[in-house]
Order: structure tokens, then sequence, then C-alpha cells
């Protein structure tokens, strides 16, 4: 069974709950970007999606990327289905239209790439890096550069990679070492490798942009040091670039995506930004990557929750508590069952309602014109992504394998296709920073510096828009006050505790997921006419969800607790 992207599941969370047709028109960029556009819009994607993209995945499994002397080959179809994502103008949707973009808005793009993950992970591996890229280029490339690459990566007709892993330098990129050495006709020369490049090599596209983090002569150590070089596949005359793709990874899942060892031979390469800002730079690219990477942990769970919601609908074993009649039941009727299937459910849509909400802050960042509104948008996608990123690709994981239950047996076989979903989702957790440095960079660098006013302001955002007369309006807000008061609590340890704060920022990130999802709950069941859809999934996060949140509350305020008793 292929993907099937949904507009219907979409649209009552996009219009009903979020008034995205208002807000984006209050814009000035999308005044005519009203309800009637975005739908269609998400129509046609869903078309694309599920016509060209899904029918590739399973095949693009299990046959994978293929290296040999240099070149990678990806699975039969991906090379004619990307030529016609990147003819039909799907890459440059949100791009602004100078630059050859369609210029509508960034919360479009989210959906678009939720379902193109769903249906097919590997193959929305190769443009998922594209807009960062391109935003990347667009507000730190030099004029010469943008005029040669800017226009070819917003239109996606080249490919563009993320090149900072080095075998000794993951998650601590201030130990990268590729050199890079300023040549007097203003270009550098790279030397070095790095591993673990998805997209490195291919035969999607004919060129290929590389965005390679390095470090120039006499640079200091650590982060401060670090550069960021273009070195494009082809040079500008049409010559091969010194750029060589030496093998790819043999790995546990996504294996259409080929994750390549690349070695950098005193290639030619040109400075994006200034010298020392590379990860300044690379940080605009990786942002946006990490939103992505959120969403294909939604995607990728609603993936294999549809499977799981086929089968359990089909397949009957035993009685259901209850059922009458001679006939087994429909495994779906059995309450351990449904649990399964409306928990994921649960997360999937209050996931989206947050994550559609981050895409329209981004619109709002970029076009308000009002400083104050983009500044607060700003805080509400800095705070936020990380915790979107590691919550949802941790929960596709779990929720997959969840999923994979409802099969049984036949879910550990490949026939019925779920155990890709497992192996896929399982990469999420770990690229685009792994999920403790996306805990990390929450409470340590986003919410601590302050003493969690940021956080504080942007959860009295959504405060706003609730009504306490409402039983689970007021419970939302409370536990924002708890959230509030167990931050103040965290800062206070810290004090006496400096490791506390990197021991329990895996819980404060979930606490923050569920206070949203909460409130994203509360909103979803507000909605005039969304209430009796969602009626399942709603009573699931109540039962199955929520209670997460005073286990993970509890658990802070233990620790703190301990460290105020050890000091005493
Ligand atoms: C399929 C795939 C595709 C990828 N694509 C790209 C790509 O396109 N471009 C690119 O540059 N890279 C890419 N990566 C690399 C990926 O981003 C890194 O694997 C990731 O950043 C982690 O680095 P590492 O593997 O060296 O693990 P390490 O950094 O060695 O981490 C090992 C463990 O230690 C933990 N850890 C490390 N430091 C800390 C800390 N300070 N606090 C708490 N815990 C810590 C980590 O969370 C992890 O659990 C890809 C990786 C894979 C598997």
């Amino acid at each position: 069974m292929n993907y099937q992207p949904r507009p219907d599941d979409i649209l009552p969370l996009l219009h009903g709950v979020l008034d995205a047709p208002a807000l984006l028109q209050a814009l000035p960029p999308f005044a005519e970007a009203d309800a009637a556009l975005q739908a269609q819009v998400l129509a046609e994607a869903g078309k694309f999606v599920a016509e060209v993209v899904a029918p590739l995945n399973r095949d693009g499994d299990e046959t994978g990327a293929r290296w040999q002397a240099g070149a990678v080959t990806l699975p039969p179809g991906f090379a004619d289905a990307y030529r016609a994502f990147w003819q039909a103008g799907w890459p440059a949707l949100s791009a602004a239209p100078q630059d050859g973009g369609q210029g509508l808005p960034a919360v479009l793009e989210a959906v678009l790439y939720e379902w193109l993950s769903a249906a097919n992970h590997g193959f929305t591996m190769a443009p998922g890096l594209l807009h960062g890229a391109y935003e990347c280029l667009k507000h730190h490339g030099s004029q010469e550069l943008k005029a040669r690459y800017l226009g070819k990566i917003a239109s996606g007709e080249w490919l563009a990679t993320m090149c900072l892993t080095e075998a000794h330098a993951g998650s601590d990129l201030g130990r990268v070492r590729t050199r890079a050495a300023l040549q007097a006709d203003g270009s550098v020369r790279l030397a070095g490798s790095k591993i673990f490049i998805s997209g490195g090599e291919h035969d999607l596209t004919d060129n290929i942009v590389h965005l390679v983090l390095c470090r120039l002569p006499d640079a200091p150590p650590g982060p401060k040091g670090l550069s960021l070089v273009l070195a494009p596949k082809l040079l500008p005359d049409g010559t091969r670039n010194a750029v060589h793709c030496e093998r790819i990874e043999e790995k546990m899942g996504l294996h259409a995506s080929p994750t390549c060892v690349m070695r950098f031979d005193e290639a030619t390469g040109w400075l994006v930004g200034q010298p020392g800002q590379g990860l300044a730079a690379m940080f605009v690219m990786m942002n946006s990557a990490r939103l992505h990477v959120a969403l294909q942990g939604i995607g990728l769970l609603d993936a294999a929750w549809q499977k799981a919601r086929s089968y359990a609908d089909e397949r009957r074993q035993m009685k259901a508590p209850g059922a009458t009649g001679s006939e087994a039941s429909l495994i779906a009727e059995h309450p351990a069952v449904a649990r399964i299937l409306d928990t994921q459910r649960a997360w999937i849509d209050g996931a989206r309602l947050i994550a559609y909400r981050t895409g329209l802050q981004l619109d709002v960042a970029r076009h308000h014109p009002d400083a104050k509104a983009r500044e607060a948008a700003q805080q509400w996608c800095s705070c936020v992504t990380p915790v979107l990123k590691a919550a949802c690709t941790q929960q596709a994981f779990e929720g997959a394998s969840a999923c994979l239950q409802v099969f049984g047996g036949h879910g550990y076989v490949r026939e019925w296709g779920i155990e890709q979903h497992v192996r896929d989702a399982r990469v999420t957790m770990i690229y685009e920073g792994t999920n403790e440095i996306q805990a990390i960079d929450l409470l340590l660098r986003k919410v601590l510096p302050d003493a969690g006013a940021g956080l504080a302001r942007t959860l009295l955002a959504l405060r706003d828009e609730l009504d306490a007369s409402r039983e689970a309006d007021a419970d939302v807000q409370r536990r924002f006050a708890q959230l509030r008061y167990l931050t103040t609590h965290i800062a206070m340890a810290a004090q006496a505790a400096p490791r506390l704060p990197y021991e329990v920022a895996d819980d404060y990130l979930r606490l923050v997921m569920l206070a949203l999802l909460g409130w994203a709950w509360a909103r979803i069941e507000a909605a005039p006419g969304a209430a009796s859809n969602h009626a399942a999934s709603a009573a699931a996060f109540r039962r199955w969800v929520l209670p997460e949140f005073e286990m993970r509350a509890g658990i802070v305020k233990k620790a703190c607790e301990a460290v105020a008793a050890s000091t005493h």
C-alpha cells in the first residue's frame, strides 16, 4: 500500500484551527494566497506525491543507491521523478519570485515535504536540503556567487549538499579539519574528507553544489575558526572539480539515499560569508533542515499509521470484549489495538498543528511589516524547532514500531512494507543534530540564558488564543505555569550542580512538547466541526499521551530537590 496524501486531514487544521488564510493574507507577499489557492496548491502537491513519488518507494528501498568507480546511481525511476519534480516547480514553491521562485508561503512547503517524506523518505533526502541552501546563499553569498548559483538552487535544477561531518567531528563541529586556502583570484582550494554526506554524489542533476564547513590557515581552533565554502561538482567552465565520492555507506534504512564519503582534493570553491562566520551561515541551513526533519518524523508516522489502520480494519482475530455473533472481531475492535492507533493519530494531528504553526511563524518572521511581530515569530521558531525535531522523530520511530505491532508477525516480514518505516525513521533521531543535542540547545542555549523569559513570552502568545473559562484551556495554562516553575527550579539547582541541566534536558524538551500538544488539542477540540472528526484521538491524547507530562515533571522536580537536599 502506497502512502496517500490527504488534504482533507490537513485543511481543517490549517484553515479551521490556525486560520492560515487570514494570517497569510495580512502579509504583503501573500495577499493573493487565499483559502482557495492554498487548497489548490495542496491538492496538486498531493496528486504529484501520490502519482509520481510514492510508487517508487518500495523498489527504492529494495534496490538502493549504487556506487561504482566514483559515480552513484539512484534506484530506477528516481531521476525521471526528480526531473518532473523540479520542472513542475515544486522545489521553488516558497523561494522569492525575483530568484525564480513561486513566492508561496513556507507553511505550504512544510506540508509538501511532510507528504514527500511519508511517501518516499529516500527520494525526499535529495531535495530536502535545497531550501536551506537557498536561504544560506541568499543571505550570505556574494553577488557573484548568487548570480551563478542562486537561481539554479531555487529552482532545484541543481541539488545542494551540507558537508559538515568528518570522522572525528560529528556533534562537535569545532573539530572540523578540512582546510581552505585563499587564492589570488579570490577563490579557495579545499582539502579534506567529509563523511555521511547525504546526496554527495548522484545522477539526479547535472551539477551538485556542496556547502562545506572548513578552516582557513591561522583560523582559531574551535567553532569560531570555521568558514563556509561553496564547491560545485562542475566548475563554471564545465570541467569536473576535484570533488570525489569515495564510497557510500551500507545503512539500516534509507537505502535509496546515498550517504557519501566525500574527498576534496585541492578542489576549487568560494567563500560564502566572511571568514570565521561559517557556522553562523550554516545555521541558516541547519534551522531550515531541522524543521524538515521534524516533518519527516510526522510524515513517516502518518505513513506507518495509514498502513496499520488499513490492516486493522481487515484482519480478524478472536472476539473483542462485548462482541456478539460467531465471527472473529476485526483487530481494530480490540481495545489494545485501538489504543495504539488512536494514540499515534493523537501525536500526528497534534504535532501537525505545532509544525504548521511554526511554518506560519516562518512566514511572519520573513514578511510581517512590524518588527516586533517578526521578532516574536523568530522567537517561536527558535524555541519550538528543536522541540519539534527531537519529539517528532522520537515518536516517528517509537510510533512506527507500535504500528508494526498491529501487524503481529506480518509486520516483521517485508511483505507489508511497515518495517521499512521503522528502519527509515530511526536515523531522523540522529542527523541534523542528535536529539540529545537538540535538548541541550533548547534548555542550555535558548531557555536558561534569559531565565526562561523568551520561552515564557512564546507560551504567553498561545495563552492569548485560549479561553480560560473552558476547563481544557485552563489546564493548558496550568501546564504552562508548571513549566515556568520548573524552569526556575532548574536554573536555581544548576548553580550548585552545573551537570543537572544537561541531565534533565531531554525531560525538559518532552515537557515543552507535551505542553504544546496540550495547547494543540485544546485548539482542535474548540474548532467548529473539528471535534467530531477527532473524538477518538482527542480522548487518546488525554488518556495515553498527556500523563507523561506529570511523569516528566516529577523526574525534573525530584532531580532538582536532590540537589537542594545535598547542598543543605
Ligand atoms: C543517514 C545519515 C545522513 C547524514 N547526512 C548528513 C549530511 O548530509 N551532512 C552532514 O554533514 N552530516 C550528515 N550526517 C551526520 C550526522 O549529522 C551525524 O551523524 C550526527 O551529527 C552525529 O554525529 P556522530 O555520528 O559523529 O555522533 P557523535 O557526535 O559522536 O555522538 C555520539 C553520541 O554522543 C552524544 N553526544 C555527543 N556530544 C554530546 C553532547 N555535547 N551532549 C550530549 N550528548 C552528546 C550524541 O547525542 C550521540 O548519542 C548524516 C548521518 C547519517 C547517519
